[in-house]
């Protein structure tokens, strides 16, 4: 997979790239990222890549050349390319699962108030948004994209892992993990759990994960358009054992 991002801040991105699975998926080429310094393409001799809005407002605006510029410069460049912005579609696992089909994708990060409109109009496939807060910058949003699809690629996180069994995947909350030990301060580990009965095991999470989903996160439930008959009853078990 190819990631090509457009910042003015690319140490931002390849500093936090160089650490763990990440740095991993990197140097092993399942992942190649492309850093672009959108400062390299600023206008004259202070490479200036912002400017007053028209109309008045507070802040400065990312002027449109350097970024156009940018972009134009890469000729194979991955499509889609997003801008990272609070006003995006909002970016979840199903955009994760669906981004880390394809073979890349580019990003424009912007700072200051915001991006000059044209190039979302003009050049840009769409905006995401990580989440309804504003940020200072793009960077930590392009992180938490490339992060949240890199690790869906094919050996990102070794083969005993799957994402099969993870928050999101069906739409429900992962069930509540433990490790060791099995008793701590009096509190225990669910004996079902350590007994290798590993049909037990698969009802007893799910049940749990259903419940957890409805006890945080009932608009999941909801949305997935409620329980199966099997689910409610694996629920009502659980609920009649606690
Ligand atoms: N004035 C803009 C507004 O009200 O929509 C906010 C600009 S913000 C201070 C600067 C940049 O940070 C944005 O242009 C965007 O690239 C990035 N950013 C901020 N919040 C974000 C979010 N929730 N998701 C993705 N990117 C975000």
């Amino acid at each position: 997979m190819r990631v090509d991002v457009f910042t003015i801040f690319p140490d931002l991105i390849s500093d936090y790239c160089s650490y763990s699975l990440l740095s991993n998926a990197i140097s092993e080429k399942r992942l190649a990222l492309n850093l672009h310094n959108l400062r390299e393409f600023g206008l004259g001799k202070h490479r200036k890549v912002d400017d007053e809005p028209y109309g008045g407002g507070a802040g400065m605006i990312m002027r449109c050349e350097p970024i156009f510029d940018a972009v134009e410069s890469v000729s194979d460049l991955k499509r889609p390319l997003y801008v990272l912005s609070p006003k995006g579609k909002l970016f979840d696992q199903q955009m994760a699962n669906d981004l880390s089909k394809s073979d890349g994708f580019s990003l424009i990060c912007s700072r200051y108030e915001g991006i000059d409109e044209r190039v979302i109009s003009n050049l840009a496939d769409g905006e995401i948004s990580i989440g309804d807060y504003v940020l200072a910058g793009g960077e930590l949003a392009a992180l938490v994209v490339i992060e949240a699809v890199a690790r869906l690629l094919p050996g990102f996180m070794g083969n005993s892992v799957s994402p099969v069994e993870e928050t999101f995947f069906n739409g429900l909350l992962e069930a509540p993990q433990y490790t060791r030990p099995s008793e701590f301060k009096g509190l225990k580990v669910p004996e079902v759990l350590m007994n290798g009965d590993h049909e037990k095991i698969r009802k007893f999470s799910l049940a749990t994960s259903l419940y957890e989903t409805l006890k945080k996160r009932p608009d999941l439930i909801e949305k997935r358009g409620g329980l199966t008959e099997e689910e409610q009853k694996l629920l009502d078990e659980l609920k009649s054992d606690i």
